[in-house]
């Protein structure tokens, strides 16, 4: 009898995946991925992901976040005898169509080296704590920390240097704790400069989003190729030109999406779930 090809995600069930991580995200993303794809999650002990750039700006990300989180998943492959891999990378900044609004984008990425497999997981979110801020006053220190979540989420405190290199002080376990040492570098500076605290483990705002990023990561895994039964079969292109209800005309607005394998290379064309038509009001002819 002729074995069947294996496909679908099947060819993930029963492997060892490292989730490359050292600030504890494994404590959302290995729950979803050991009930979705039957995987044993483990992290490396050793791993030191804050090479590849610190969001406390000691070490400068010095690639695209994309190149960034694979650059960490081969990493952390290296120093294990697994084929399977996930790490994730967050971005923090205006939002990319409201610029005063703060966002968080997270992206992870999923590579299995056994089947040449790269398949990646987004989300984008305005629900984020991402702030900074210049105080001179410890009622300023105190209302920052209120307002950001402390202490379930953490606080970077960041000072100058006579020779202008920043010194950083992070990791507070109380309130007491943050406000000496406030008081302390106040004595010295006239401001200091103080951040959220943006790494995983320090902030579970955070934590949810690369959830979301997870989640979306296995719904494009499950997603699988028409031709090749291969999992990853997602999104690569956004096609605009979504019609206008009144004047019939394209909008700026997605109407399709381009799905492509990353296996066997086939694509084809989507339309948009639960869209037909776009609203006046974003159309550059009946609203210009
Ligand atoms: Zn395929
Ligand atoms: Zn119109």
């Amino acid at each position: 009898m002729k074995t069947l090809k294996q496909g679908g995600y099947d060819l993930f069930k029963g492997r060892t995946l490292i989730v490359a991580t050292m600030h504890k995200k494994e404590n959302v993303i290995a729950p979803i991925l050991e009930k979705e794809l039957s995987v044993y999650c483990k992290t490396i002990p050793d791993l030191n992901t804050d090479n590849f750039g610190t969001f406390s700006g000691e070490i400068e990300r010095k690639d695209t976040p994309i190149e960034t989180v694979k650059a960490k998943a081969l990493a952390a492959l290296e120093k294990s005898t697994e084929t399977l891999v996930l790490a994730s990378e967050g971005s923090f900044g205006s939002h990319p169509s409201s610029p005063f609004i703060s966002a968080n984008e997270e992206i992870v990425v999923l590579i299995d080296t056994k089947n040449n497999l790269e398949i990646r997981g987004w989300h984008l979110t305005t629900t984020t704590n991402f702030n900074h801020q210049e105080i001179s006053t410890i009622s300023e220190l105190i209302e920052f920390a209120e307002r950001i979540g402390f202490p379930d989420h953490n606080v970077i405190i960041k000072t100058n240097t006579v020779t202008g290199k920043i010194k950083v002080w992070k990791n507070f376990e109380s309130q007491e704790e943050l406000k000496s040492t406030a008081i302390n570098l106040l004595k010295g500076n006239k401001s200091i400069h103080i951040e959220t605290d943006m790494r995983a483990m320090n902030n579970p705002t955070r934590l949810k989003a690369i959830e979301n990023a997870v989640i979306d990561l296995v719904k494009n895994i499950k997603s699988l190729c028409p031709c090749c039964k291969m999992p990853g079969f997602s999104i690569v292109e956004a096609i605009r030109g979504l019609k206008c209800s009144l004047c019939n005309l394209p909008t700026k607005s997605v109407k399709a999406y381009i799905y492509k394998c990353k296996k066997c290379d086939y694509f084809c064309e989507r339309a948009k779930e639960n869209v037909s038509e776009e609203d006046p009001m974003y159309c550059d002819f009946c609203n210009p």
